[in-house]
């Protein structure tokens, strides 16, 4: 297994190229994904400066959470179920999931305090992602707008599995284009500034299109 120095300069030089290429002039954020890998190994991306940390299962997330220093900061990636809303809503500092009506109902009854939300969108169809289609996304969050505890920061979606790079590029940019349209809605509780988007094998076309959470696995901790 490569350092994860090693990798980090690799990735660092993409992300650098990438934000030269968009238009946007945006700030990257890595947050490194480490549901497939040991507390040990987290323990080494802490320590390369990286903070933000990536967890798809409760029990992974709480597991590293206990053992690690308190630097970092957590983001939920997966799906939630509802009924484990309760274990990791109030553990967590972003949810990158929200994906129904049920989820929000659930975390307005559990969360100590507004928690920061991306809505998940599956803005190329595939039946195989979670997420809203692309018209379903700005009525619900419009329908949020008596939920103290929910605060959408942005939107985030994951590209479809192909080769084909311009595919990739048109469903990132329409997320793109779908968060400057809640900007414009201009609602309190849903700023919606941010764009997760971008995985090990995309990340730079993601970046490219206006991403500024970058989601990375395998390239940089596996
Ligand atoms: C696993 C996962 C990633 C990271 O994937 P890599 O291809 O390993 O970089 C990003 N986002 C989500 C939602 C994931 O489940």
């Amino acid at each position: 297994m490569a350092k994860i120095s090693e990798n980090l300069i690799n990735i660092q030089s993409d992300i650098d190229q990438a934000k030269e290429n968009s238009k946007y002039g945006q700030d990257v954020t890595i947050i490194a994904v480490t549901k497939q890998v040991s507390t040990e190994r987290t323990k080494e991306v802490l320590d390369n400066n990286i903070f933000h940390l990536g967890e798809n299962r409760p029990e992974g997330l709480l597991a590293k959470k206990e053992e690690l220093n308190d630097k970092a900061i957590w983001h939920y990636i997966g799906s939630l179920q509802t009924r484990k809303v309760k274990q990791v809503i109030n553990e967590i500092d972003y949810l990158h999931s929200l994906d129904r009506m049920s989820l929000a109902t659930e975390i307005e009854k559990r969360a100590e305090k507004p928690v920061k939300c991306f809505v998940q969108a599956n803005v190329s169809g595939e039946e195989s992602k979670h997420g809203l289609s692309r018209e379903e996304v700005i009525p619900f969050i419009q329908s949020l707008a008596e939920f103290s505890k929910i605060q959408i920061v942005g939107l985030m979606t994951m590209a479809p599995n192909t080769e084909d790079e311009s595919v990739i590029r048109k469903v990132f940019s329409d997320l793109k284009q779908l968060q400057q349209e809640v900007v414009e809605l201009q609602l309190p509780y849903a700023p919606c500034t941010e764009l997760s988007m971008g995985m090990s094998n995309d990340y730079a076309i993601a970046i490219e299109e206006g991403a500024t959470f970058i989601r990375i696995g395998t390239a940089l901790v596996g």
